[in-house]
């Protein structure tokens, strides 16, 4: 079994709990680099420190943070850069630009429930001298925006607590941190932040550690070797993400360096859309011979005044259906005033339906309040006649896990409606929170082998004009690339496999967000998708409130591979919390409610992970 702590040098330790915690000694005192739960208690008593006097953080992530308040008189030092992600998190957790229309991941996820109070600020070069050490800051994002290493120079030699840059030689803790646009929004910045990651390990090497010690992860002492191996994985992943992007559409410029690269899918043109097709904005209208139109998609107001014109010009009589692909707010964002103006049957995937009938259950990006009625769900292969066409819906976890795909036949063509998920480039995944998994029979390696079955003479993108197509050879490119990627991505990752690293909602809360009235019970579903290929056990532990004056007891559950399972919480919400008008977090004293955060602790497979994911409870009038 690994040991609690190691000893790095004379006065120096790290603890090892969910993370690595260093501990610099100096006879009884001490001064913590990362410290986050409560195990490494243990080990300051096992070393006799009686006073842990200064707190030091890598970065604002909360599960390197304590979880617990820290005591006045602890001296806490943080990155300048990320001080109010520290000092006011309020603004995170009240500000609605952190919460719908989520395009913009600075900060990213993983916020404190609880503000620390800060006593130091660092930026580049700052120096501590603590007993007969000195510590010197260096600027590294990439993991975050203003991400730091601690350089400590102690008993003759330098160590590096680099946070959450690198695991282990050549390992990543995740990499969805890392969804960072260079040129474009955050949203279509898949791995964006890897050069700024690379710069700071170089800054790292530069200084000549003799160990590297990340939060998450392995002591490293061969940095260089360690460096290097990521370097060169994190290259050859983001090429084998490129080589089938459909971003190369969107973007070309952003990609001119790749072209020609081996294995990168050539691009071809598109084709004239059928004439009883029209495309406005994100929204494609069927136009039967009787006038009729089916509707897929209304993300603004203009694509009802288009509507209107086209039935001002006699060119349609009324909108008799209408299809949600996905719950994008470009997709979605009018669909209300679309169904007051046009009262017709609206039908949509069990999936997106769960989404975009009550959206403030999910935290996703590109998600908007908007709420959508659905009168029709439908399951993968469900069919219906729509005048002259066969319209048949599936299940099509592309561009994101909740998305739908349609496939409507007439005049000797088969189109297939893929919403956002495809352009003749290849595949729309450039942003990890929409959760494209990689495996069989998951996320495009379904949606591919859906393709390869219908075989469609047009696909339609909602952001395309043309239609196009794909051959067999390129659908066999896309699925070998999607195959190396599992195994690229697997490696890069200390998870045995790459949607762990991936998949930033492999553990997430439902609902999200909730109201809850004092003197009732919130009912909170924890839910985890075992992506591995044995079976996995999972704990989780809702943290309430101190104030609150109670425990949620912690639930295990073992879950097939790969399927999700879960835990169902019934969390009671005192009475007391709102007539003494004070919310230990998030106290918002002017109003008669607020949102109180909810962390969960989630332990996987005997590795715990600390408060991991989190769910908002808004406190009503009761
Ligand atoms: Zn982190
Ligand atoms: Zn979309």
């Amino acid at each position: 079994m690994k040991p609690h702590f190691s000893q790095l040098s004379e006065h120096l330790y790290v603890h090892h709990g969910h993370v690595n915690t260093g501990i610099l000694c100096d006879r009884d005192h001490a001064l913590l680099i990362d410290p986050s739960g409560t195990t490494f208690q243990t080990t300051l008593a096992e070393l006799g420190i009686t006073n842990a006097e200064r707190m030091l953080f890598t970065h604002h992530h909360r599960d390197n943070a304590p979880g617990f308040p820290i005591a006045e008189n602890v001296h806490v030092g943080v990155p300048a850069k990320e001080a109010p992600w520290f000092a006011e998190v309020e603004t995170f957790w009240n500000d609605p630009q952190y919460r719908w229309h989520l395009y913009n991941y600075h900060p990213h996820n993983l916020m404190l429930a609880d503000a620390i109070r800060v006593a130091d600020t660092y930026t580049e070069g700052a120096q501590i001298t603590w007993g007969s050490a000195v510590l010197t800051v260096l600027e590294t994002p990439g993991h975050t925006d203003g991400s730091v290493t601690y350089l400590i120079d102690v008993d003759g030699k330098r160590f590096a607590f680099t946070g959450d840059l690198i695991y282990d030689e050549g390992k990543l803790w995740e990499l969805y941190s890392l969804q960072k646009g260079q040129q474009t929004s955050d949203y279509h910045g898949f791995l964006g932040a890897r050069d700024e990651l690379k710069e700071s390990l170089e800054k790292v090497r530069q200084a000549s550690p003799t160990a590297l010690i990340p939060t998450h992860g392995v002591v490293m002492n061969d940095p260089d070797k360690a460096i290097d191996t990521l370097l060169d994985r994190l290259a050859y992943c983001y090429d084998k993400y490129v080589s089938i992007s459909a971003l190369r559409h969107y973007f070309p410029q952003l990609f001119a360096e790749f072209e020609g690269h081996p294995g990168h899918m050539p691009i071809r043109e598109g084709k004239p859309p059928p004439e009883f097709l029209r495309h406005f904005g994100t929204t494609w209208i069927i136009i039967s011979e009787n006038d009729e139109a089916f509707v897929m998609d209304c993300g603004s107001p203009n694509i009802i005044k288009q509507i209107q014109q086209l039935q001002a010009d006699g060119e349609v009589s009324e909108v008799t259906q209408f299809w949600v692909t996905h719950y994008h707010d470009d997709h979605v964002n009018a669909i209300p005033e679309f169904q007051e103006t046009f009262p017709c049957e609206t039908i949509a995937d069990s999936v997106v339906a769960a989404v975009i009938t009550n959206p403030i259950g999910f935290r996703l990006p590109c998600i908007s309040p908007s709420v959508t009625r659905v009168d029709r769900i439908t399951q993968d292969g469900d069919s219906w006649q729509w005048n002259e066409f066969t319209m048949t819906a599936y299940y099509f976890p592309g561009q994101t896990y909740y998305h739908g795909g349609l496939l409507v036949e007439g005049y000797g063509i088969r189109m297939f409606f893929a919403g956002d998920s495809f352009t003749m480039a290849g595949i729309d995944d450039y942003c990890s929170g929409n959760r494209n998994l990689l495996g069989a029979d998951v996320g495009y390696e379904k949606c591919l082998r859906l393709i390869q079955e219908l075989k469609p003479t047009h696909i339609f993108n909602c952001h395309v004009d043309s239609a196009f197509d794909f051959t067999d050879d390129e659908i066999a490119c896309m699925l070998d690339t999607l195959a190396e990627r599992e195994k690229c991505y697997t490696a890069l990752f200390p998870w045995d496999h790459a949607n762990y690293g991936m998949d930033e909602h492999w553990v997430r809360c439902y609902p999200y967000e909730q109201e809850v009235a004092p003197g009732g019970t919130a009912q909170l579903r924890v839910e985890v998708t075992n992506h591995s290929y044995e079976p996995r056990t999972a704990t989780a532990q809702p943290i309430l409130p101190a104030s609150w004056g109670m425990e949620t007891a912690p639930s295990e559950t073992t879950l097939p591979p790969r399927t999700t399972g879960g835990f169902d919480f019934s969390i009671p919400i005192p009475v007391g919390v709102f007539l003494l008008g004070y919310f230990p977090r998030l106290p918002n004293s002017c109003t008669a409610s607020g949102r109180v955060v909810i962390p969960v602790d989630i332990t996987y497979n005997g590795r715990p992970l600390g408060q991991f994911r989190e769910a908002i409870f808004v406190l009503t009038g009761g």
